[in-house]
């Protein structure tokens, strides 16, 4: 080989190996992908939920194969319909299960993404016992952990932070969460959800991100449907925020038709995430209870979009493009 013939090797790999590095990717219970191979998502929802709290919850609550046995048929009903991706939103303590996730994505072929983090709303009857007495560094530390040698001994890695607070002000154990998914964020470019609602605690959070370093671009504001006045949408959506509609179903049709548009003309579709938040095997009821299946925006969400004059490429742009950016890991800082 000549020196020539190597230096133009050496390019080459060069340049494969920025290109690799640039790649924004996301994590799966199976492992890392390229955002880009995430596909139409559906950024949350839920496969299992236990509400029996967090002194009593745990594996032995619930039986996998029975799960498996209840939820594939959906899962396998929107891979038929195009979808690709799930993001399941359970956090910890709620029936948070990746070997059961992982079950189910092998089994239906609809790539997974799990998390990390505590759900500190309903009066912290989801938080374990530890998260009363540790500081935010130390929670932070836990997520931390998870996010660098998996959850548990699964194998399995968080795609981002799941957090819930209380309606404003942010009592201190919120906002105890809160600081502590700033931290861990910083650590490791893990997107933030946080179960959210109203405007007033969803810009406190961004005020903490920011008191942080960090932009509001890592921060999902979620269930902000519940917020009726779309101005602190467009507020938080300038910030650079994620708005998420996620609750959808068909008695919420124009409602969620509305907001896009009204998203759209002000030019921040690309600010927007909607999902169903549906599913839900609830260990302690017969046969899981009912189950949500995740049709509903394919059947009616997305034809009365188009009905309103967005067009194919808006479409992609809610269920392809943004969830891409928005759970891409990336160290997002002011
Ligand atoms: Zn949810």
């Amino acid at each position: 080989m000549s020196a020539n013939q190597l230096l133009i090797g050496l390019f080459v790999v060069a340049i494969f190996t920025s290109c690799n590095i640039r790649e924004p990717k996301v994590i799966t219970v199976n492992g890392e992908i390229p955002s880009g191979a995430m596909g139409k998502t559906l950024h949350h929802e839920h496969l299992l939920v236990d509400f029996i709290g967090a002194d009593s919850t745990g594996y032995h609550r619930w039986n996998r194969d029975s799960v498996v046995e209840k939820v594939l048929p959906y899962l396998i009903e929107i891979k038929e319909m195009g979808y690709k991706t799930l993001i399941e939103c359970t956090p910890a303590y709620l029936g948070r299960d990746p070997e059961l996730l992982k079950i189910l994505s092998k089994k239906s072929g609809i790539q997974l993404i799990t998390n990390t983090g505590y759900y500190s709303a309903v009066n912290a009857k989801f938080l374990p016992e530890h998260a009363f007495t540790e500081t935010a560094s130390q929670l932070a530390e836990r997520w931390i952990d998870e996010a660098r040698n998996g959850i548990e001994e699964t194998g399995v890695y968080p795609g981002f932070i799941k957090i819930a607070v209380e309606r404003g002000p942010l009592e201190e154990i919120n906002r105890k969460v809160v600081e502590a998914a700033c931290m861990a964020h910083k650590e490791t470019g893990l997107t933030i959800m946080s179960h959210t609602g109203l405007a007033e605690p969803a810009f406190e959070q961004i005020k903490i991100l920011e008191e942080y370093g960090i932009h509001p671009s890592a921060f999902i504001w979620t269930h902000a449907h519940n917020e009726k006045d779309i101005d602190k949408h467009f507020e938080a959506a300038a910030l650079g925020s994620w708005i998420a509609f996620d609750n959808f179903n068909p008695d919420r049709t124009e409602r969620f038709v509305d907001f896009a548009q009204q998203m759209k003309k002000h030019g921040f579709l690309k600010n927007m995430l909607f999902s169903h938040d549906a599913g839900w095997y609830k260990p302690g009821e017969p046969g899981g209870g009912s189950f949500r299946g995740f049709t509903d925006i394919e059947n009616i969400l997305i034809p009365a979009l188009r009905d309103a004059g967005l067009s194919q490429q808006d479409v992609h742009q809610l269920f392809v493009t943004n969830p891409a950016k928005a759970f891409q890991v990336s160290k997002r800082l002011q």
